[in-house]
């Protein structure tokens, strides 16, 4: 059971959630127990980072965002405990949950899982973690990126060959998109891995996009429910394969991203090689570039566009600015657009039916909204817009796609 920042904001709320970690042990399950930081919290850590070190050293960064889920996985262990229930905290290094030493984006490397089940086997009956957070083989505190608790929770459940992994969170399930942005989100009561992954990486934050991804690989059966509401065996969404879902809509969801920008170089002298001299100082440099686009030729001069997340612009333009100096590069100008947002509809239906991103284009051009990039794949389809009009955009195509609450 996987509790997030809202659901053990206070200590009343870790009350609640303690309540039912108390009915699965009453139904005489052992459980393991996620905990995220109290909400706003590791927001708050991570601007103090910032404060003190703009360029800070990651090592030192994660010993300090990680410290939310250390407090709230001691206030859970002894909420329980209060209920007479025998409760146990770990920390990540303690359990031990070993990672890379990629710094404020490990990878989860290994779960042992002896020191817990020696606890089990002693009578405890919950283990209370604090979420998001492992060790690195230097032994120094890693973490998993922002939302890595889902990330925790799905690694644990797989791990420990769990019955089921809940993830308890402020709505009550995965939603056609995000229901703050339209009223008319419907829940799903069922989402395909592939399509929940998609949504996931695409910016729908409910779930970290890694948690799917090792759901998925380990079969882990993975449900998303409120913790503000009573429980039941149905509640929520489930994350399953899709050949459990008998009624497939084409779209399944619409994802946005208000965190991007779109950096052009212009006038490029084209010859081969040159996407290699542009992108490979960009990898080395750590940006992450999503989208590509390079225009037709014009006299051996071209222009190259991409995009990448906002607060990676000033570190894409030194690698650029830098291979321009060193004479790998030829362009006459860099333009960075940081007012753009991404959004995507996403379906596994798309594989079969044609005309999607006609439909989406046509309900954008309807509402006005011009279009600066387009990417594609086999189950999405993505666009570059003004950030102004994200919003519009995501409320366009949950209509044009048919996704809104049915009136029963
Ligand atoms: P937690 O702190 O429990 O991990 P998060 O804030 O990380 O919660 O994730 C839950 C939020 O994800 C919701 O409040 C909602 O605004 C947002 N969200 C974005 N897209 C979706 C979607 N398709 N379905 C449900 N929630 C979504
Ligand atoms: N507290 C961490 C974050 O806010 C991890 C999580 O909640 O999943 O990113
Ligand atoms: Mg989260």
């Amino acid at each position: 059971m996987k509790f997030g920042g809202t659901s053990v904001a206070t200590l009343d709320r870790i009350r609640r959630a303690a309540k039912r970690v108390g009915v699965e042990v009453a139904k005489g399950y052992e459980v393991i127990v996620i905990v995220s930081a109290m909400s706003g919290k590791t927001n708050e850590l991570v601007n103090w980072v910032g404060e003190t070190s703009p360029l800070y050293d990651a090592r030192e960064y994660d010993a300090v965002v990680s410290s939310g889920e250390n407090v709230t996985a001691g206030l859970m262990a002894l909420t329980l405990q209060e209920m007479d229930i025998p409760a146990r905290s770990w920390q990540g290094w303690q359990v031990p949950l070993k990672t890379t030493s990629a710094h404020g984006a490990a990878r989860i490397e290994e779960i042992p899982t002896d020191n817990l089940d020696a606890k089990f086997a002693e009578g405890m009956k919950v283990a209370v973690i604090a979420g998001f957070q492992g060790v690195s083989p230097e032994g120094r505190i890693t973490t998993l990126g922002r939302g890595g608790s889902d990330t925790s929770a799905v690694a644990f459940a797989a791990a420990f060959k769990a019955e089921r992994c809940d993830i308890y969170t402020d709505v009550d399930g995965v939603y056609t998109t995000d229901p703050r942005i339209t009223s008319k989100a419907r829940k799903l009561d069922k989402i395909a891995f592939e399509e929940m992954l998609e949504l996931a990486s695409l910016g729908a934050k409910v779930l970290q996009t890694r948690s799917v991804e090792l759901a998925m690989r380990y079969k882990v059966k993975l449900r998303v429910l409120s913790s503000f509401e009573e429980p039941s065996d149905t509640a929520g969404t489930l994350v399953c394969d899709e050949e459990e879902i008998m009624e497939k809509n084409v779209v399944a969801g619409v994802a946005y991203s208000r965190d991007e920008a779109k950096m052009t170089l212009v006038s490029v002298a084209d010859r081969p090689g040159i996407a290699a001299a542009i992108f490979g100082p960009l990898s080395e440099a750590g940006v992450n570039v999503d989208m590509i686009v390079q225009n037709i030729s014009e006299e051996g001069r071209t222009d190259m566009t991409f995009s990448c997340p906002t607060d990676q612009v000033a570190r894409a333009e030194k690698a650029i600015m830098e291979a321009k100096e060193q004479g790998g590069i030829n362009f006459h100008d860099l333009v960075a657009d940081t007012d753009v947002a991404k959004v995507s509809v996403v379906g596994i239906g798309m594989r079969s039916h044609a005309g999607v991103a006609a439909q989406m284009f046509q309900s954008l051009r309807d509402e006005g909204i011009n279009i600066k990039v387009i990417t594609t794949s086999e189950i999405k389809i993505s666009v570059l817009i003004d950030r102004k009009y994200m919003e519009l955009a995501v409320q366009a195509l949950h209509d044009t796609f048919g996704l809104e609450r049915s009136s029963s």
